[in-house]
Parts: C-alpha cells; sequence; structure tokens
C-alpha cells in the first residue's frame, strides 16, 4: 500500500509501505477512505516531536471502512463505516475510568505518533472496541473527519475546560482550524460575545461568518487594548488560547476579569510566565488539558442533526495519492486561505 512516512525532520515521502496485519486480538484494520493533516503533523516535521521515528506513518484523524477485525473484537466487523479517534482508548485503566482516554495507559495519543498513522491507504487501530465510533448510514463521511480531533479539542480543552456559561464574553486567541472550532462549539451555550484574535485577515472574515461578535487583528491593533474597550475595561469572562506561544498566553493572562477561566489549548513549546503579581488576587481559574474525545458520541450527534456544521471548516480536497501537493497547501495557509484538507483514498 501506499503511506505518507516521515524521515527525520523536514523529510517525507509518499512510498510503499506493507498493508498492515493483526498484531492483538482486539486491533482493527481500516481502509482509510478519508483523511487530513493537522498542525500536530506539521510540528512533528519541524522535528518537534522526538518520539516520531524514522519511517513513521503520519496522520490521527480519518473514516474509513473495516476490513478485517481481530477475534477480541465485539462491537465491530468488516464493512462497518467507522470513525477514528486521534486518541485510542482501553476504557478499562484507571485513566480511562476517569474519561482521561488521552492519558490511556494502553493508548493515549498514539496513532501517527508512536504507532503507524492515517495518511495512508489501511491503518491498524489498536483497541478497536474503544477506539472507533459507527458512522450512521447517512453521514457525511467528510463533516466526521473533522471529529477525529478538532471538534473534541476545540470543545473538550477550550469550551469545556472554560465553563463557558449562556451570557459570558469570551476571548478567543488564534482562528486557526482549532481556534475555529472552538469558536463553532462556544455557541452550545450562547455566550453573549466571542472575541477572535488572529493576525490573518482571511482567518477573521471566516470567524465573523462562523459566529464571532468581534474580530481583532492583533497585527494592526493593540489586542489588550480593543479587548479592553470592548468590556468597559473589564476584561473576559474566559480566555482560550489556541495558538501555543507565548505571547498568546500572556494576552489571556491581560484581559482575563475577575473570577475569569483561562483554558490553554496551543502545544507549547516553550515556557511560559505566569503573572501571579496581577493575578494572585483575581480568583481566576487556568486550565490544560490534552484531548480525551470523550465527548465524541455527543458532537457526532449534534452534527447528525444539523445543529453543528463541521464541513464549512473544509476549505481544500484532494486524492490522497496527491498528499505531498496537500501538504504544500495546508503549510502555506495564509496564502492558499487552507483551514482543514480532505483527501479522499479513491
Ligand atoms: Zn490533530
Ligand atoms: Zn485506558
Amino acid at each position: 500500500m501506499k503511506a505518507l512516512v516521515y524521515h527525520g525532520a523536514s523529510k517525507k515521502a509518499w512510498e510503499e509501505k506493507p498493508k498492515p496485519t493483526l498484531l492483538e486480538s482486539s486491533d482493527a484494520i481500516v481502509k482509510i477512505s478519508k483523511t487530513t493533516i493537522c498542525g500536530t503533523d506539521l510540528h512533528i516535521l519541524k522535528g518537534d516531536v522526538p518520539e516520531v521515528t524514522d519511517g513513521r506513518i503520519l496522520g490521527h484523524e480519518g473514516v474509513g471502512i473495516i476490513e478485517e477485525v481481530g477475534t477480541a473484537v465485539a462491537e465491530f466487523k468488516k464493512g462497518d463505516h467507522v470513525l477514528i479517534s486521534c486518541i485510542t482508548a482501553c476504557g478499562k485503566c484507571s485513566y480511562c475510568k476517569k474519561g482521561m482516554n488521552s492519558h490511556c495507559e494502553k493508548g493515549g495519543w498514539v496513532l501517527g505518533h508512536l504507532i503507524d498513522g492515517t495518511q495512508a491507504e489501511y491503518v491498524r487501530i489498536p483497541l478497536a472496541d474503544t477506539s472507533l465510533y459507527h458512522i450512521p448510514a447517512d453521514a457525511d463521511e467528510e463533516a466526521l473527519v473533522m471529529l477525529s480531533d478538532i471538534l473534541p479539542t476545540g470543545f473538550e480543552c477550550g469550551v469545556i475546560n472554560g465553563e463557558v456559561q449562556p451570557g459570558d464574553v469570551v476571548a478567543i486567541i488564534g482562528a486557526g482550524p482549532i481556534g475555529l472550532a472552538t469558536l463553532l462549539t462556544a455557541q452550545f451555550y450562547t455566550p453573549a460575545e466571542i472575541i477572535m484574535v488572529d493576525i490573518d485577515k482571511t482567518r477573521l472574515e471566516v470567524s465573523k461568518r462562523f459566529g464571532a461578535t468581534h474580530i481583532i487583528n492583533s497585527s494592526t491593533e493593540d489586542a489588550v487594548e480593543a479587548i479592553m474597550r470592548l468590556t468597559n475595561n473589564k476584561g473576559v469572562d474566559v480566555a482560550i488560547e489556541a495558538v501555543g506561544i507565548p505571547a498568546t498566553f500572556e494576552l489571556c493572562q491581560t484581559v482575563i476579569a475577575p473570577g475569569g477561566r483561562i483554558a490553554n489549548v496551543g502545544v507549547h513549546g516553550k515556557s511560559v510566565s505566569l503573572h501571579l503579581e496581577t493575578l494572585w488576587s483575581k480568583n481566576i481559574t487556568i486550565t490544560t488539558r490534552l484531548v480525551d474525545t470523550v465527548t465524541t458520541p455527543m458532537l457526532l450527534k449534534t452534527v447528525m442533526a444539523k445543529k453543528l456544521d463541521a464541513s464549512k471548516l473544509i476549505t481544500h480536497r484532494f486524492s490522497l495519492k496527491d498528499i505531498m501537493k496537500a501538504y504544500e497547501v495546508f503549510e502555506n495557509a495564509a496564502k492558499e486561505k487552507t483551514l482543514k484538507v480532505i483527501l479522499t483514498n479513491e
């Protein structure tokens, strides 16, 4: 089969690899129908994720059709349409039992990281019963690819951890796919205002269409001043960091109102200053989280009921065999106006 293979920092190739086989009785082999590229894959390609070794097939998102299941798999059979979760979970360990699947003792984020991933014609999914979801017959498969990672990530790490409430003033820092997924799912709770901050004009325009009440381009205006002006100098109830650099986390600390919640979503590579000299008396909460994908069944229902239009995050479509071109378009997101790309295994 063909797969997108990592060969060390800045090196990748679309090349021939052996088709995966069942290694454990709880495994399933899935023929990929559709997959996508994540910002995390770009982090890996920069060499930021040293656990990813030469020869690894990338990708942790996708939908497909079950090709084969191990003898211990009870919930799925050959021919079933499935959604692949970016988090593999056993459902039995102490972390899984707390709903913290991201720290599963037998799984967690392993696909396209510690084991071969989904940017391939076939993928082996360990612990299939608790790591795959059935796709309803009339579902839009493309939209469901957004449920593998970005929608649960924005919702769990941003909206749930930020405890967004009706009437809240929310600031989301970063309008990339994850920030936009946060913007879409924050609206389940009818906050009064959602302020989006980014440096990319296109992404800010998209934010407006997706329900932001205010947009701030921090490359042309002072984001702190703008947020304080919009909130009568009170600051925001919830500040969601969806970039992963020190400046954006500092912005959250500067604009948070007393009693507010700062929810970190971004993947940070550098340490950040914590301003306890101003925050110690402000009754604020700061949260961190790796997506657990425990809300995937709920999000699937909202997508199926058309309460959440996940497909609008998709801007480009390619055949899976053109994945090298798709990476180029994804890497040049500002120029190409890219949010999520869909790769179809034809
Ligand atoms: Zn991802
Ligand atoms: Zn577990």
